[in-house]
């Protein structure tokens, strides 16, 4: 079933194939953590437009202030009109919800927009070209954001050549770094060291190879005389999820200050109350960044994305340097500053935080009957990574096992994403979700996990 009398396939031959399509389904409506299609059925949505609907979808509050901002002024163009009042209603709340010293605010329309502004930002600012990202990061689709992406070669093949100045750092997180040294490379093997499933994070030692990376990188790649920046995920979002071990962002920070570089937070995935905080490296770090990125949860559905930033960065700029036709719209700060609104006035960090930990305690009791390798994550930006156990008892992922997972579950209605380079699926739902629904997916899950690896 279709719509407007096409069939799914019909629409389909009409649409880029070069963007991948997870079902054969076309949206009619949703509410809250449902989402129904025009072939009648609900799905239970816990991938959240890949973490945008922190509301939910449709939250009334939202949607009101959407109608009402579109009968006022839809559009007040940053250069003719450089503010409206829902602008000025969106600042307020950024000053409530940023680190301190992040007081100066630029808006664009996209995750991949910000990044690249961001790039702008600090190599003007220290006149120098090279930024260091991380192993496994996504920021975007654009040439700039990805050039600093890693997270999977189907977003950069035969696109080059892509901008240089590019330097990737492992990410700290040593699962995967151990496990790639075990298994020479691809990072299929699980070694005996890996950290014991559900440990607390604070107790997952990282090696210490990715810190001496870091100092190898500035001695022997890029200098810190030519390197602008460090941008990194606090919590690593296509990448799979992963956190970096404590202290590892506040090296971050007095490496930057000792140079002279600049500390982005790319917090497009992990931020806007994802983890139960605001921001996620607030769960690692008392440490602030220079520029700090957030896109998809501020606005609920509505592009929308920007960079606040410690006014001094721009000190080298001058007036026109940066802009773009719909960056600070109306329609769009209005749906920001609802979504603030919601999640002040709802306690959504709280039930973030609590529904996370339900959902994690849900996770790790399905860790006993099948084998689960890993479960981490924060709030609600959690990850399970799955393996199949061998015959001598230990696990291996087996390429594959995440998109069976993923697709087994969206033909019983519950909505996941896949994640990361190895076998690990996303659970991404509303900010708003309720303790049944939580259950309710995890029921589902554990279907989907007896059909493929039971
Ligand atoms: N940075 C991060 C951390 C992201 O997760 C994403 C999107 N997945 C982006 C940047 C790019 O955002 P957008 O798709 O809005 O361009």
């Amino acid at each position: 079933v279709g719509a407007g009398g096409w069939s799914f396939a019909q629409i389909a031959q009409r649409l880029s194939p070069a963007v991948f399509k997870f079902q054969e389904v076309v949206a009619d409506r949703a509410s809250g953590s449902y989402v129904w299609t025009t072939d009648g059925r609900k799905h239970l949505d816990f991938a959240s437009g890949i973490g945008v609907l922190s509301t939910g979808h449709c939250h009334p509050h939202v949607v009101s202030a959407i109608q009402q901002q579109a009968g006022e002024i839809i559009m007040a163009q940053q250069n003719i009109l450089p503010a409206s009042k829902a602008m000025v209603a969106l600042l307020q709340r950024l000053e409530r919800i940023m680190p301190s010293s992040l007081t100066s605010h630029f808006f664009c329309n996209s995750g991949a927009e910000a990044v690249e502004n961001a790039m702008k930002i600090a190599r003007n600012y220290t006149g120098r070209q090279n930024i260091i990202a991380f192993d496994g990061a996504y920021h975007g689709r654009t040439y700039g954001a990805m050039a600093l992406t890693t997270s999977k070669t189907v977003y950069r093949q035969n696109f080059g050549p892509y901008p240089s100045g590019v330097n990737v750092a492992p990410y700290p997180y040593c699962l995967h770094c151990k496990t790639r040294q075990a298994a020479g490379g691809l990072g299929y093997e699980v070694a005996p060291n890996v950290p014991p499933l559900g440990k607390p994070y604070a107790e997952r030692q990282c090696c210490g190879g990715p810190q001496e990376a870091l100092d190898w990188m500035l001695k022997m790649h890029t200098a810190p005389s030519e390197t602008a920046a460090i941008i990194i995920e606090p919590i690593l979002g296509e990448g799979g999820f992963l956190t970096p071990p404590p202290g590892f962002l506040t090296k971050l920070r007095e490496l930057c200050d000792k140079h002279g570089m600049l500390l982005i937070f790319d917090e497009v995935q992990c931020g806007v109350a994802r983890t139960g905080r605001w921001w996620g490296h607030q769960h690692l770090t008392e440490a602030q960044p220079d520029l700090l990125l957030f896109a998809k949860g501020i606005a609920s559905g509505v592009p929308f994305a920007g960079i606040s930033a410690r006014p001094e960065v721009y000190s080298k700029m001058s007036h026109g340097m940066m802009g773009g036709t719909y960056g600070g719209s109306a329609i769009g700060c209005a749906a920001a500053a609802a979504t603030i609104d919601v999640i002040e006035g709802e306690g959504l960090l709280q039930n973030a935080a609590e529904r996370g930990q339900q959902l994690t305690r849900g996770l790790l009791s399905l860790a006993e009957r099948y084998p689960i390798i890993d479960v981490r994550g924060r709030g609600l930006m959690l990850a399970a990574e799955f393996g199949q156990k061998q015959p001598d008892g230990s696990l291996r992922a087996e390429p594959g096992t995440a998109s069976k997972l993923t697709h087994a579950a969206g033909r019983r209605g519950l909505l996941l994403l896949g994640a990361g380079a190895r076998e690990t699926v996303r659970f991404l739902p509303p900010l708003t979700v309720s303790s049944g629904q939580v259950e309710e997916g995890l029921a589902v899950l554990e279907d989907c996990l007896q059909e493929v690896l039971g």
